[in-house]
């Protein structure tokens, strides 16, 4: 089969035949449609310094997919040969602590599809039934493609209350863009999205953004004068890893607000005063991954119900093409991006 392979310690990916992957009992074998490339795959494409820490090549990568069931092993059942579907990414072990009290989530072992074994970036991938996710029929291949980062979105949009609220989310990329559309979705009264890419801004503005800001150019105080906010948001989502983000978020939440960490600040950054969120009596919560499969089920339930995201989906390549999707991702002006992995493509 083909597959995108990082060969060795170096920058790049090369596009390869390698072997079938041959399912596990356990396993369900994937023949897979779609992918779509994430900031993981271009840390390892780029092999920095995350990447040569956690990688060990040769290894296929790739977590972001959907496709067809083209197989399963001899204890699974309640799968069909064509069945359309997505998975979760993270293998977990189902014997620590927090497997066995239902947070998957923080299992202490787990194996990352694409990370810490072969991944989806590939004709076939072998899957643990448990991790295996349908794909309602609402629901179309691009979208079913995106469910990962989705996932992320929605985990952490719906980790505090919004009905009513006023949200700050801080990065559109297409976490941020999503979760905007979702703190649409669920009721949020002023969703305000700060960000530096005016590519970015403006999606997050299709997405219901009711203003979506460069802080350098337009003070953040500046619009919540506009909407008339007097006390600042309630909730804040921080989805850019930038602590210059974080620092605004902070002096502009409400007091008892509430802020959920997704985006990974680089480790030289400026440290947090502990005596704003201690004075302020904010609440402040890191975000990991998806709630399995909670957040699945709230996910596509919101699909099924009206939530639209495509916006967010901006680029489509053929596989052949899969060096075009790196660049784009690096260039920055883009949303989710799509690899097409079918040998005989509608598009
Ligand atoms: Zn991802
Ligand atoms: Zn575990």
């Amino acid at each position: 089969m083909r597959a995108l392979v990082k060969t060795g310690a170096e920058p790049g990916l090369s596009l390869q035949d390698v072997a079938d992957p041959v399912p596990g009992p356990n396993d369900v074998l994937i023949e897979v449609s779609k992918t779509a490339v994430c900031g993981t795959d271009l840390h390892i494409e780029r092999w920095d310094e995350w990447a040569a820490n956690t990688i060990s090549p040769p290894m296929v990568v790739g977590h972001e997919f959907m496709g067809t069931v083209a197989g399963t092993g001899s204890e699974v059942s309640g799968f069909s040969s064509g069945q359309r579907v997505s998975a979760e990414g993270h293998i977990t072990c189902g014997q620590c602590r927090n497997c066995r009290a239902g947070r998957r989530r923080f299992c202490a072992n787990t194996v990352g599809i694409g990370v810490n074994q072969d991944g989806a970036f590939a004709d076939l991938i072998v899957v643990p039934a448990t991790n295996v996710f349908p794909v309602p029929d609402e629901i179309d291949d691009d979208i079913a493609t995106i469910l990962d980062p989705l996932g992320n979105a929605t985990h952490t949009t719906l980790e505090y209350d919004l009905v009513g609220e006023d949200v700050l989310i801080t990065g559109a990329g297409p976490i941020g863009m999503m979760s905007t559309a979702i703190a649409r979705h669920v009721g949020a009264r002023n969703i305000v999205v700060t960000d530096i890419n005016p590519y970015r801004l403006a999606i997050a503005s299709r997405l219901g953004a009711d203003r979506a800001i460069d802080p350098r150019q337009t003070p953040l105080s500046e619009v919540m004068a506009e909407l008339n906010m007097t006390e600042g948001f309630d909730v804040g989502l921080e989805m850019s890893g930038a602590t210059a983000a974080l620092h605004e978020m902070i002096g502009s939440m409400i007091t008892g607000g509430k802020i959920a960490l997704l985006g990974i600040p680089s480790t030289d950054q400026a440290p947090i005063d502990w005596n704003d969120i201690i004075f302020k009596g904010l609440t402040v919560k890191g975000i990991y991954g998806r709630k399995m499969f909670e957040t699945w089920y709230k996910m596509t339930t919101m699909l099924q119900t009206g939530l639209d995201v495509s916006p967010v989906i901006t680029h489509h390549y053929r596989v052949d093409e899969y060096q075009g999707a790196f660049e784009s991702l690096k260039a920055g002006d883009c949303g989710k991006i799509i690899i097409d992995w079918r040998t005989d493509p509608d598009m």
